[in-house]
């Protein structure tokens, strides 16, 4: 596995391998990986002829007071799980060399990013959509990578992708749990051992929240049950818990195909986010 850390180095190495007629699949990442990110880098490695890894831990996204500093990191480790999963190239560039000088051109998302994980991160989306569009050019992937675990994140960037005819194909791969039904996240590891126990408790509410949502229809109904039991969980405070339509994150109508019930947690320091995603039988009229 090839290790690069500048940005000049990953743009000329892409336009190489593309040169040469490679299929590139990319997989950005924040490191700290876990069996989420080799998921991802797994279906890269099946799909196309060169495997890339991005680990950047982007301070674009992160606002005031969230836990950019704290974000856990190991390179050494992540660069030994990459290799093993067949990662052909590991991008891990320095802020500095992404973000030389505080660009005066912004890119805003819509009104996806105004629900959910934008509504109590306002910038968030903006920092992604920054270091994607970065990440997209320097690596030149016919195949980006993302998890249905950020499944709004996902939902942006297909629409991103879409709408600015960026020339690659967004895969989404399921969410990699634990055996207990928690979401595989880097923040995982900063959960003190009560509230790891706690934690997939997170899971079973929106499981919950699905099976009424499948056996009744009634949205509110579900949105209740999943509030009441997120709000059962000791130590823990919900950030946001609601139910849209997916991937469009509009309020659910009766033309919806599919809802996500998506969630976010708080754990004295840590966020944890996790959805699940219940196809939706509408009657058609002919
Ligand atoms: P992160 O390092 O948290 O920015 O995540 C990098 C990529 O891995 C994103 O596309 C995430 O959606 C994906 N990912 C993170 N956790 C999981 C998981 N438990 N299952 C599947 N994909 C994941």
């Amino acid at each position: 596995m090839k290790r690069i850390e500048k940005v000049g180095e990953m743009d000329s190495e892409a336009r190489r391998l593309v040169a040469d007629g490679k299929s590139i699949g990319f997989v950005p990442t924040m490191g700290f990986l876990h069996e989420g990110h080799l998921a991802l880098a797994g279906e890269a490695r099946k799909e196309n002829d060169v495997v890339v890894m991005s680990i950047f831990v982007n301070p674009a996204q992160f606002g005031p007071g969230e836990d950019f500093e704290s974000y856990p990191r190991n390179l050494e480790r992540d660069a030994a799980l990459a290799e093993k999963a067949g990662v052909d190239i590991l991008f891990h560039p320095s802020p500095e060399d992404m973000y030389p000088e505080n660009s005066s051109i912004r890119i805003l998302p819509g009104r996806q990013a105004d629900v959910l994980c934008g509504a109590s991160r306002p910038g968030h989306f903006d920092g992604v959509l920054k270091v994607l569009t970065k990440l997209f050019h320097l690596t030149r992937p016919e195949r980006a990578y993302f998890g249905q675990k950020d499944a709004q994140q996902l939902a942006i960037i297909e629409t991103f992708v879409r709408d600015y005819n960026f020339p690659l194909e967004i895969r989404r791969i399921p969410t990699v749990r634990e055996k207990d039904g928690l979401a595989k996240s880097s923040r995982n590891v900063r959960l003190t051992a009560q509230e790891r126990k706690d934690a997939p408790a997170i899971y079973a509410s929106l499981r919950e929240g699905a099976r009424v949502l499948r056996e009744t229809g009634d949205t509110e109904l579900a949105l209740g049950t999943v509030r009441g039991s997120l709000g059962s969980i000791p130590g823990a405070e919900t950030d946001y818990a609601e139910i849209l339509e997916y991937p469009s994150l509009r309020p659910l109508s009766a033309e919806s195909r599919e809802a996500i019930i998506a969630a976010a947690v708080r754990f004295s320091g840590v966020r944890l986010i996790d959805n699940i995603l219940v196809p939706l039988e509408r009657k058609t009229s002919c």
